[in-house]
């Protein structure tokens, strides 16, 4: 195997080389962006997940108009409303955010002013801050909320559970307490039996743990196992992954991350270093279909986890 991927990589590097060579020889003209095209998978008659351009949305009809939750990258927002308007003739009228990362919330400084946006107390307070994503951004990040106004930005906050409308139309926000970042929302479509998880779980791959933003290691399998546990779901949309979830792949994923943690924890106690980790960590043999973390992600988390172990 080590050989193989050996092989492989000389393949790389001869055909950067030659890349290299020709774009010296001719330089290529520049190239239209790519088409940004958001996919949408039906989940119910008054709920779909759209995908493309960073995190999963889903789309929520009701009589008041279209709730979104999540946006999606920059430059993502007018696509997304495109898309809205080849499956519904009514306005969007709320945004939820399940997290302030960029992927899922810039897309929104593209709507209109009278859509409300609605998030947890502290990812209102994130998206203020504009901190960069530990482990996966370096220095300050442009905010691209002050740079239109405060135009996306929520009106509306909530810090335990918020319920919004009533009957087939309901939506429950819960926050649990800290994982992926501290002001983490699952929202609940109870009719539906659906839950919007965001970024806690995005996909089967370890999760980013991003202390620049609330986040937590120590705190996150059983503030994920809480979410687990909300009566009445049986279908999760996940941050990222092309398709949905159930519960107890919610619950298999907690007790990946606890273990994951419990292993981080286990070497600082016995005189390790987080390099020690990232050369030894591997995702345990009862996930199956996991991916096989990268090493940074491995190093950040368990540097996140060693700061909050005594
Ligand atoms: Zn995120």
């Amino acid at each position: 195997m080590r050989q193989r991927m050996a092989g492989l990589g000389t393949v790389v590097a001869i055909g950067l080389g030659s890349m290299a060579v020709a774009a010296f020889q001719a330089p290529t003209p520049p190239q239209p962006p790519a088409p940004k095209v958001v996919e949408a998978d039906k989940i119910a008659d008054t709920l779909y997940v759209l995908k493309g351009g960073g995190g999963n949305t889903a789309m929520f009809l009701t009589a008041a108009g279209v709730v979104l939750v999540d946006t999606k990258l920059p430059g993502w927002g007018q696509p997304l409303l495109d898309k809205v308007k080849t499956l519904t003739d009514k306005p969007v009228a709320m945004v939820i955010n399940t997290h302030a990362h960029y992927d899922h919330t810039n897309g929104q400084v593209e709507f209109p002013a009278s859509v409300e946006v609605v998030a947890h107390a502290n990812t209102k307070r994130f998206m203020e801050e504009a901190n960069p994503v530990y482990g996966l951004q370096n220095g300050p990040q442009p905010n691209i909320f002050k740079e239109h106004g405060g135009r996306g930005m929520p009106s509306r906050t909530f810090t335990d559970k918020l319920t919004l409308g009533r009957g087939a139309e309901q939506i429950d926000l819960y926050h649990f307490g800290r994982a992926h970042t501290g002001g983490d929302t699952y929202v609940v479509f109870p009719a539906l039996g659906v839950m919007h998880v965001g970024d806690t779980f995005p996909n089967r791959d370890l999760p980013i743990m991003d202390k620049n933003n609330g986040g937590s290691g120590v705190d996150f399998s059983a503030t994920l196992a809480k979410a687990a546990a909300v009566t009445g779901v049986k279908t999760i949309i996940n941050g990222h992954n092309p398709t949905t979830m159930t519960p107890a792949d919610v619950k298999t994923y907690s007790a990946f991350i606890g273990e994951f943690v419990a292993a981080v924890q286990a070497a600082k106690k016995a005189g390790k270093t987080v390099d020690d980790v990232v050369a030894t960590w591997a995702t345990p043999a009862a996930y199956t279909g996991f991916n096989k973390p990268q090493p940074a992600r491995v190093k950040a988390n368990a540097e996140v986890i060693w700061g909050e172990t005594k």
